[in-house]
């Protein structure tokens, strides 16, 4: 049986509705076999760095965070560094990624909050990290799933939120309501890698205008009102 079939014929025998566990990891096993080495595209070396680089990443491409991170984190390699920047040179540094009073402000706080309370170190706890300026859930999974490897809640960026309903993986209306969903409906070893793969799938063939189902290897397992093609 050709694979596509095969993986249409799996999901046929699926009877409890598209978040049964048999159809979950249906797909869980295509995106694996799809995307491997789906791994954070915000270029790092440290925690401090990773949720500097995701703060930016707010409303901007990846690619243009990557742009500004080298010159900006050779300046204030360190929180105890970041926190003798003034706002008008944070602002310069990072004005193309957009956002950048609020983006610079966010910044500012967090490397005084960390050298304050922290002692330097980035939090390993959910808890702790939604403490410091800028880094709502999202951001403190992204910090806690790629640095630290600890799986507390799943990320939902805009690519997440937008397939995780095409693929009835979640129904509902907010980033936050859709992760608690989805923390459901995953098995936690998943949780990391999950977005990961799903932000990937969300840039190269589930584009939010058009999606490119014809090369889309969930095809099958998908029922999307968004469809543009049914194998
Ligand atoms: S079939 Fe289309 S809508 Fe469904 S996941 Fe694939 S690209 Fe997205």
């Amino acid at each position: 049986m050709p694979k596509k079939a095969a993986v249409r014929n799996a999901s046929a025998k699926t009877t409890r509705g598209p978040r049964a566990p048999e159809r979950v990891g249906a797909i869980l096993k295509v995106l694996d076999e799809t995307y491997p080495a789906a791994e954070c595209a915000l270029d790092h070396r440290t925690p401090w760095e990773l949720l500097v680089a995701t703060i930016l990443s707010a409303q901007c491409a990846d690619v243009r965070v990557n742009m500004v991170t080298p010159a900006l984190f050779q300046r204030f390699p360190t929180p105890a560094a970041m926190t003798k920047a003034t706002l008008p040179e944070l602002e310069s540094l990072i004005r193309t990624t957009g956002f950048y009073r609020n983006k610079a402000k966010s910044i500012l706080g967090a490397a005084k909050k960390i050298t304050e309370d922290f002692n330097g170190q980035v939090p390993e706890t959910l808890a702790e990290l939604i403490t410091i300026p800028g880094a709502a859930r999202k951001t403190a999974n992204v910090v806690l799933g790629v640095s630290f490897g600890k799986a507390e809640g799943v990320v939902v960026d805009t690519h997440v939120f937008r397939i995780a309903r095409r693929l009835e993986l979640a129904k509902a209306d907010t980033p936050e309501k859709v992760e608690q969903e989805l923390m459901q409906v995953l098995p936690r070893d998943h949780w990391i890698r999950f977005s990961h793969q799903i932000i990937h799938h969300g840039r190269k063939v589930c584009i939010a205008r058009n999606p490119k189902c014809r090369e889309c290897a969930l095809e099958a397992l998908c029922r999307s009102k968004d469809k543009t093609w049914q194998g």
